[in-house]
């Protein structure tokens, strides 16, 4: 399967210029998302090359490791802007923090991580909003808002962060 992924890329390097820019997106903004496969994100947004960060893992969930990315987005390399995007018939809605427990049945060694699995995808969203605006690293709290993508219709919903 890699092995397509590298013949792709051959292809790919091959009507690439190199667009000079430097590492600091465009827009300043960075977009925290579910890894979702049917979710692409600059399609989804309208976004180029170069426009933003994405930041990405299962469920979209702002954990600690997220929180390191967006401080150095905004520390570094300029972004000002945060966006969250969950959405519809994300897989963490199947499983339950039960998933820690099987793994160690399984494996013998219990992960140090939470599942960070949810019930309400908007109450999960307003959860990470709550997450970036504490948190004491970030230079910009001011924008940040949280949205679910529905895989059907390809249309985002903004969740209310009250
Ligand atoms: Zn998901």
């Amino acid at each position: 399967m890699t092995d397509r992924l590298v013949e792709a890329n051959r292809r790919y390097a091959e009507a690439f210029t190199d667009p000079g820019m430097d590492a600091s997106p465009v827009l300043h903004v960075a977009v925290v998302a579910c890894m979702d496969a049917r979710l692409d994100l600059h399609k989804a947004l309208g976004l180029q090359l170069g426009d933003c960060h994405t930041i990405r893992n299962a469920g979209g969930v702002v954990t600690d490791d997220v929180i390191r990315s967006l401080t150095i987005s905004q520390h570094k390399l300029g972004t000002r802007s945060i966006v969250l995007i969950h959405h519809t018939g994300c897989g963490l809605e199947a499983i339950t923090e039960d998933f820690r427990t099987e793994l160690e049945m399984e494996v013998g060694q219990r992960p140090s991580w939470a599942v960070e699995s949810f019930r309400d995808v908007d109450q999960d969203v307003r959860q990470s909003m709550q997450r970036v605006r504490t948190s004491p690293f970030l230079l910009h709290t001011d924008d940040v808002r949280g949205f679910v993508f529905d895989v059907r219709t390809g249309l985002l919903r903004e969740v209310d962060p009250a």
